[in-house]
C-alpha cells in the first residue's frame, strides 16, 4: 500500500507542537509494518541541513502567481523516512515559526502558503507518474492540508482515497471570501455544504467535508467533538459524518521518550531501578536554584500557554501549594498574560518556582525526568502527548478528565490497583486543588508513590499499535475490509 502523508510540521525537522511528533513517528511505524509511505511538507528555512540524499524533483506549476513550485526529495537520516519538500521560496523561506512572523502574528498569506502545500499534495496524488510513485491513499493532517481533498475532488472523479486527521478542532484555518478567490477554487464549492463556514472559508471544514474517512487523535475526543461544547461550530457536520469518523489514540516514540536512554537526563532510570530519578530531581532543583530538598514535591509543566491548556488554573492555585511546600518548574510560551503571571510568581518565590519562557526540547526532557508530578489541566485535549511521556518517566500526571487525557490516565475512586495519575473533573481551581492535594498526600507515602510509578511506567502507548490501527483504517477505506 502506498500512502502519502501530508503535514505542516515534522519532528526532528520543524516542530511547534504534538502534530510534529505524530508526523515524525507515525510514518516510521507504518514503514516498519510494510507500508510504502512518503511524507510531504513545506521547505521551511533550515530544514535542508537535516535532510539526507537531497535531490531536485520536478516542477509542479505556479498555482497562485508567486513563482514555480517544485519538489525536493530526501530522507531523514535516523529513520530512513522518505520525504518530499514543497519548495517555494516566496511562500516558505521566511523567519519565524511555520505559521507566525517574527511579530508573533499569522502571516497574511497563510491561505496561499498552506493552500500551496495542499495543492502540491493534490498534484502528486493526481499525477504520480511525475515521480514514478502513485499513492493509493493520501493522509492529510489538520487545516493546513484541508484544501487537498477539495482540489482532488474538483479536479477528477478518479483519485486516491483520502483520510483526514483532526489534531485540534480549535484551529480551523479560517479565511475571508476574497482570500478564497486567490486559491483557484470554484465559487460553487463556497457553500454551507462545501467549504463555507459562516460566510468565510474554513480549511478544516473542507478536509472534513471531502475526505473518505475522518479521524481524530483519541477515541474520547472523537465523541466530544460531536457535541456543541467541543464542536467549535462543526459538531453538526461531524455528527452528519459520524459513520466515517473514528478516534485513533496517538502513540509515543519510546526511542526519544524513555528515561532508560534519554541523553538529556543527569541519570538514567527505569521501572525496577527508580532511585536515580532523585538525581534528576536534584539536578533540576540545582539548575533553577530551587530549595534542594528531596522531600518537597516537584510539579512540572511543559506546554503551550493558552486557555486550552488550563494554565490559568495552575496560576490560581500555585500560591496555596507553594505555602504547603510544593515546588514548580514551568516551561512554555504563548499567551502574554500567562507568561507574565508565571514569570512574576517565579520572581516572588525563587526557591519554589522556576519559569522558563520559550521552547526548549532538552529542558522538556529534564522536566519529565526530574519532577514528581506533571500537570496537564487542559479544558480540552484532543490527545495530549506530554501526559503519556510523563507516564513513561514515572512522573505522575495530574490531568483533567477530557479528550485523550481521559483515555490515557486513570485514577479510581476506591482502589489504586490501576491508578497511574490524578484526574479531576471540572476546569476549576477548586477541583485542580483537590487533585493536587491527593498528589501531595500520595507523595508523603513512598511505598504508594513507588507502586504508582511502576503502574505508570508500565503503560504502553507505542506507535506500533497506532500504526496498526491506521493501516486497518486505510484498508477499510480502500478495500472495504
Ligand atoms: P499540543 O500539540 O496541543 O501543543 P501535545 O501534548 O499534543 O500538545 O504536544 C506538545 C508537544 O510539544 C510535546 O512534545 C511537548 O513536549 C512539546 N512542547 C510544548 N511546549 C514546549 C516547550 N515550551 N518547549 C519544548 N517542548 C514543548
Amino acid at each position: 500500500m502506498k500512502v502519502l502523508l501530508v503535514a505542516s510540521e515534522l519532528f526532528p525537522l520543524v516542530k511547534t507542537g504534538g502534530l510534529a511528533d505524530v508526523a515524525g513517528s507515525l510514518p516510521v511505524a507504518m514503514m516498519q509494518q510494510g507500508c510504502d509511505v512518503r511524507v510531504l511538507l513545506p521547505n521551511y528555512p533550515g530544514i535542508l541541513d537535516k535532510v539526507e540524499n537531497l535531490e531536485q524533483g520536478p516542477q509542479l506549476g505556479d498555482p497562485y502567481g508567486h513563482g514555480e513550485i517544485s519538489l525536493l526529495s530526501g530522507q531523514i537520516a535516523e529513520s530512513g523516512l522518505e520525504l518530499w519538500l514543497v519548495d517555494s521560496p516566496a511562500l516558505f523561506n521566511r523567519p519565524g515559526t511555520p505559521y507566525l512572523g517574527l511579530d508573533g502574528y499569522d502571516y497574511q498569506d497563510n491561505h496561499k502558503r498552506f493552500g500551496a502545500l495542499s495543492w502540491a499534495g493534490a498534484v502528486i496524488a493526481q499525477h504520480g507518474r511525475l515521480l514514478n510513485w502513485q499513492p493509493d491513499l493520501v493522509h492529510c493532517n489538520d487545516w493546513q492540508t484541508g484544501l487537498l481533498p477539495a482540489y482532488l475532488k474538483i479536479w477528477s472523479q478518479q483519485r486516491p482515497a483520502m483520510v483526514f486527521t483532526i489534531h485540534n478542532l480549535l484551529f480551523s484555518g479560517i479565511f475571508d471570501y476574497f482570500q478564497y478567490r486567490d486559491l483557484g477554487l470554484p465559487d460553487g464549492e463556497f457553500r454551507p455544504d462545501g467549504m463555507e463556514f459562516f460566510g468565510r472559508l474554513s480549511m478544516l471544514k473542507s478536509g472534513i467535508q471531502y475526505s473518505d474517512a475522518i479521524t481524530t487523535v483519541s477515541p474520547n475526543y472523537a465523541k466530544e467533538i460531536q457535541t456543541p461544547e467541543f464542536g467549535c461550530g462543526l459538531d453538526g457536520l461531524l455528527r452528519h459524518r459520524s459513520d466515517h469518523l473514528s478516534g485513533i489514540l496517538n502513540g509515543v516514540d519510546y526511542h526519544i521518550w524513555s528515561p532508560e536512554n534519554d541523553p538529556y537526563l543527569a541519570a538514567p532510570y527505569f521501572e525496577n531501578h527508580q532511585e536515580p530519578k532523585q538525581l534528576n530531581k536534584i539536578d533540576l532543583q540545582n539548575r533553577f536554584g530551587l530549595d534542594q530538598d528531596p522531600n518537597k514535591p516537584l510539579f512540572g509543566v511543559v506546554s503551550r500557554m493558552s486557555e486550552q491548556k488550563g494554565l490559568d488554573l495552575v496560576l490560581e492555585v500555585l500560591p496555596y501549594f507553594i505555602h504547603k511546600g510544593a515546588q514548580f518548574v514551568i516551561l512554555g510560551s504563548g499567551d502574554r498574560i500567562l507568561e507574565e503571571g508565571f514569570q512574576q510568581i517565579a520572581v516572588e518565590y525563587p526557591k519554589s518556582v522556576a519559569t522558563t519562557i520559550g521552547y526548549d526540547e532538552q529542558l522538556s526532557h529534564r522536566i519529565q525526568g526530574g519532577c514528581d508530578f506533571f500537570l496537564v489541566p487542559s479544558r480540552f485535549e484532543p490527545c495530549g502527548l506530554t501526559q503519556m511521556y510523563a507516564l513513561k518517566y514515572g512522573t505522575l500526571p495530574i490531568v483533567r478528565h477530557t479528550g485523550g487525557l481521559a483515555d490515557t490516565v486513570w485514577e479510581g475512586t476506591y482502589d489504586d490497583a490501576m491508578q497511574t495519575g490524578f484526574v479531576f473533573g471540572k476546569a476549576t481551581g477548586f477541583e485542580l486543588s483537590a487533585a493536587l492535594d491527593r498528589a501531595m498526600q500520595a507523595f508523603r507515602n513512598p511505598g504508594l508513590m513507588h507502586k504508582l510509578r511502576i503502574q505508570a511506567m508500565r503503560q504502553n502507548f507505542s506507535w506500533d499499535r497506532a500504526a496498526g490501527n491506521y493501516l486497518a483504517l486505510y484498508r477499510s477505506v480502500l478495500y472495504g475490509v
